[in-house]
């Protein structure tokens, strides 16, 4: 993959729409506004279709003309094309005519959406000439900064809040990156990190390469659309930790749309935040204009955890815009949420997978999810990295010895209790009715 993409023109502000070149920039000068990457997409209109797309290999570079590196892919090149799951189990369990799971729990190489972004941050990183680069981090993020930079062979600092699950510390750990956990809050940990890019010219890739890093979430809706046939869901739910995920699904299908790749529809977008850190839902819920930070988020659901989300205000808006809406469920409906994700499709969901569940749960039965629809849950991250949030669930397992009696005596007893706990929920049952 050696040609130039002509295709990407600069940078341009979302709020005031001023222009500047693809450098290491992300806010306006002008208006303080985010910057947005800019395409010339009358050009991409002539040299993309369904068929190019189909020919090339199954990762998220196939859609490389609506990403923003210059050169070749030299980070995460086979990043992304993770299975689109058709689950009817799922579906049944929650009530809704058609269920599907993008499952990002099998992204490659750190089970994480993350490695979306990190390989775009980090190909456009290395095009600027940076050698050292690093993240705040809830934890995926590192993960993947730490993974991709090894492969590279660039050094990575990565810096996350001191209190996240063993899962998350090691497998930044385990790459050689240098891993600092902070006394402190995600937002604090960003804020330092902001001030670590600036004074020692570093590339980090959610702050200083931001506009890079947020256009790889967009292949998450490329391939949505894509694997369903080069067609839009009625429905999308999405986790929600910055905000930037949601919005880059929607930008995705509405490219698709101006590129006729798909027929013209609005996909409703709803979003899912845990009830301990729901900054986001609660402006959706409560009808505000702005964010209201949460200053000490308190949720089993770490991966989301950001009080003061940096893109809130977009993700609230495309929920608005798209009529869909948002839920914020307890960690009791997350575990839950784990549990019937597993139960009915064999995926093994970190907390912001049992959190998208859950809430898909609760919209259904409050209507604002329409039962008759087809509904795409996007689910992030992998269950063995969070083992803490379940744990509690189970009881120790038996051991038996190893003979075939022992085996069959202990059928007998699993029978026993079971019969028990039957009668136990008919005479409660029967008790409830009386
Ligand atoms: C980072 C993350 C998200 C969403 O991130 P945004 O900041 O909203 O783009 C969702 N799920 C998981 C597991 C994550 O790690
Ligand atoms: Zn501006």
């Amino acid at each position: 993959m050696a040609e130039q993409n002509v295709y990407f023109k600069g940078l341009k502000c979302r709020e005031c729409a001023k222009s500047f070149p693809a450098d290491v920039l992300y806010v306006c000068d002008e208006c303080f506004g985010p910057l947005e990457v800019d395409y010339d997409y009358d050009a991409i209109g002539k040299v993309l279709s369904r068929n190019t797309i189909e020919s090339r290999q199954p990762n998220m570079w196939r859609y490389r003309e609506l990403l923003p590196i210059a050169g070749s892919v030299t980070v995460g090149e086979h990043v992304g094309y993770t299975p689109l799951v058709k689950a009817d189990r799922l579906a049944e369990a929650l009530g809704v005519r058609e269920v599907w799971v993008k499952n990002d729990t099998v992204n490659y190489p750190t089970l994480s959406f993350k490695d979306r972004v990190v390989s775009v941050a980090l190909s456009r990183a290395r095009e600027f000439g940076f050698t050292t680069v690093g993240c705040a981090s809830t934890g995926n993020l590192a993960n993947s900064v730490a993974a991709n930079a090894a492969s590279a062979g660039l050094k990575a600092y990565v810096l996350i809040p001191s209190d996240l699950e063993i899962g998350k510390v090691l497998g930044s750990f385990v790459f050689g990156a240098t891993v600092v956990g902070i006394n402190g809050t995600y937002d604090n940990v960003n804020r330092l990190v902001s001030e670590v890019a600036g004074q020692h010219g570093w590339a980090m890739v959610n702050v200083n390469m931001r506009p890079y890093y947020a256009e790889g979430s967009k292949t998450m809706g490329f391939e949505i659309a894509e694997q369903l046939g080069w067609q839009l869901p009625d429905a999308v739910v999405s986790p929600m930790a910055g905000g930037s995920l949601i919005c880059k699904i929607d930008k995705a299908f509405k490219e698709l749309v101006k590129l006729g790749l798909v027929e013209e529809k609005t996909s409703a977008i709803y979003g899912a935040q845990a009830k301990g850190c729901n900054p986001i839902i609660d402006m959706v819920k409560s009808e505000s204009d702005w964010i209201k930070p949460v200053r000490t988020p308190d949720t089993i659901v770490k991966s989301l955890a950001i009080g003061d989300p940096a893109d809130g205000i977009y993700a609230a808006a495309t929920m608005r815009n798209t009529g869909g809406w948002g839920e914020d469920p307890t960690d009791e409906e997350t575990v839950a949420g784990i549990r019937l994700l597993a139960e009915t499709t064999g995926i093994f969901a970190e907390t912001a997978g049992g959190v998208t569940v859950a809430a898909t749960k609760r919209l259904v039965n409050s209507g604002k999810l329409d039962a008759d629809s087809s509904v795409v849950l996007c689910i992030t991250g992998n269950g063995l990295k969070t083992k803490e949030a379940i744990a509690g669930e189970f009881r120790e397992i038996s051991h038996i010895e190893p003979t075939l009696d022992e085996f069959n005596a202990y059928l007998d007893e699993l029978k026993n209790q079971e019969e028990v706990a039957l009668h136990v929920s008919h005479s409660t049952n029967s008790h409830a009715t009386a």
